[in-house]
C-alpha cells in the first residue's frame, strides 16, 4: 500500500465523489474499475469519507435547529460578563436558599462487623455556628437513649448555622448482646487516653481494656470527634437518674436539668483526684474543652418511651439551642 500513498489524494477525491453518489458498493467497484487497490474499509480516509455519507439524512434537522435559537439568545447576554480576571461581585447575586441536608456516614466498624452510623442533619449555604451531637448509648445493656437518639434523628429541624450529629450506639456489638462492654468485654466508657486510664479489671464490667483507646469503637469515636470538635456532647448512659456535673457549662446542665427533670449531680468513676477520668466526658472535656462541652447524662434505669423519645430529644436539642423546629 505504501507505493499507492502518492495517489491517495487522487483515489480519496474520486471516492468522495462516489460515495455522494451513493454507497461503498458502488465506491468500491468504481475504484476496482479504475484499476487501482480496493482501500481497506478500515483505513481512516474510508471512514471520514463514509461519515459524511450518512449526512444526507440528517439534513431534515436543521430545520429543527432554527427554533431552539430563541431559547439560546439569552446566552449572548451572559457571554460579555465572563472576564478571566477574578472580580466577584457578590451583590448582583441572590444568595442561595439554605437546604436542609441529611446524610448518613459509617464512623467506624465493630470487631464483630457492625457499623458505628452517624447521622446528620444541617444546612446548605450556611457557616455553622453550633454543633450537637447525641450520642444515644455506650452501654449495650443501656437501651433508652437509642430512643432518644431516633427520635432526634426522625423530628428535629436544626436552625439555620446550627447541625446535629446523632450516632444512635458506639458499641453496636454490646447493645445486640444486651452487654454493657463491648465484644470483647470492653467498658467503652473507660478506655479513652487520658492520665487516668488503667487496664487493670479485664473480665470485669468496667475493664479499661488492654490499652488507652484499644477499641475500634472509641478509636472511631474519638476520630470523629476530632474533627467535628462539638459545642455539645450529649452522651446517654442509665440508670442513675442525673445530669453529671462538670461546671464546665453550667447554663447548659441547668436547661438540660430542667428539660429532663432531673438534679445535677458529681458521678464519680473511681479515677484518683488530679487525673482524668478515661470517659468519653473526661476525655474531650480535657483536650477538647475549649471547642465544647461533653455531658453525660444519665436517664433512670426505667422510663418510658414518651420521656426517652419526645421529652428527651427536645431537652437535649432545647438546651443545646440547635432545635429550629419539628418536622
Ligand atoms: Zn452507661
Amino acid at each position: 500500500m505504501k507505493h499507492v500513498v502518492g495517489r491517495v489524494p487522487v483515489r480519496s477525491l474520486v471516492l468522495v465523489t462516489v460515495l455522494s453518489l451513493g454507497g461503498t458498493a458502488l465506491a468500491t467497484s468504481a475504484a476496482s474499475a479504475l484499476g487501482r487497490d480496493v482501500p481497506d474499509p478500515s483505513e481512516p480516509a474510508v471512514e471520514a469519507t463514509s461519515t459524511t455519507s450518512p449526512t444526507p439524512t440528517v439534513s431534515p434537522t436543521p430545520t429543527a435547529s432554527p427554533t431552539p435559537s430563541p431559547t439560546a439568545s439569552p446566552t449572548p447576554t451572559a457571554s460579555p460578563t465572563p472576564k478571566p480576571t477574578a472580580t466577584p461581585k457578590p451583590t448582583p447575586k441572590p444568595k442561595p436558599t439554605p437546604k436542609l441536608i441529611t446524610r448518613s456516614a459509617v464512623l467506624g466498624t465493630t470487631v464483630q462487623g457492625r457499623r458505628i452510623m452517624g447521622y446528620y442533619r444541617g444546612w446548605s449555604h450556611t457557616t455553622q455556628k453550633r454543633t450537637l451531637v447525641v450520642l444515644g448509648q455506650m452501654h449495650g445493656d443501656e437501651k433508652a437513649g437509642l430512643q432518644t437518639a431516633d427520635w432526634v434523628r426522625r423530628n428535629v429541624k436544626p436552625t439555620k448555622g446550627s447541625e446535629i450529629w446523632v450516632i444512635p450506639t458506639m458499641n453496636p456489638d454490646g447493645n445486640a448482646r444486651g452487654t454493657r462492654t463491648n465484644a470483647r468485654g470492653v467498658d467503652l466508657n473507660r478506655n479513652w487516653g487520658t492520665s487516668g486510664y488503667r487496664s487493670s479489671g479485664k473480665g470485669t464490667r468496667t475493664w479499661g481494656g488492654p490499652r488507652a483507646a484499644s477499641e475500634r469503637e472509641t478509636k472511631a469515636v474519638a476520630a470523629f470527634l476530632r474533627r467535628k470538635r462539638p459545642d455539645y456532647i450529649a452522651s446517654v448512659h442509665q440508670p442513675f437518674g442525673v445530669v453529671v456535673r462538670t461546671d464546665k457549662d453550667r447554663g447548659w446542665e441547668r436547661r438540660l436539668a430542667d428539660a429532663l427533670g432531673l438534679p445535677i449531680r458529681e458521678v464519680g468513676v473511681g479515677t484518683p483526684s488530679g487525673l482524668t477520668s478515661p470517659t468519653l466526658t473526661g476525655w474531650y472535656n480535657r483536650y477538647y474543652g475549649r471547642h465544647g462541652t461533653a455531658t453525660t447524662l444519665e436517664y433512670r434505669a426505667s422510663v418510658s418511651s414518651a420521656y426517652a423519645g419526645r421529652r428527651a430529644g427536645l431537652a437535649i436539642t432545647g438546651a443545646a439551642r440547635v432545635r429550629a423546629r419539628l418536622g
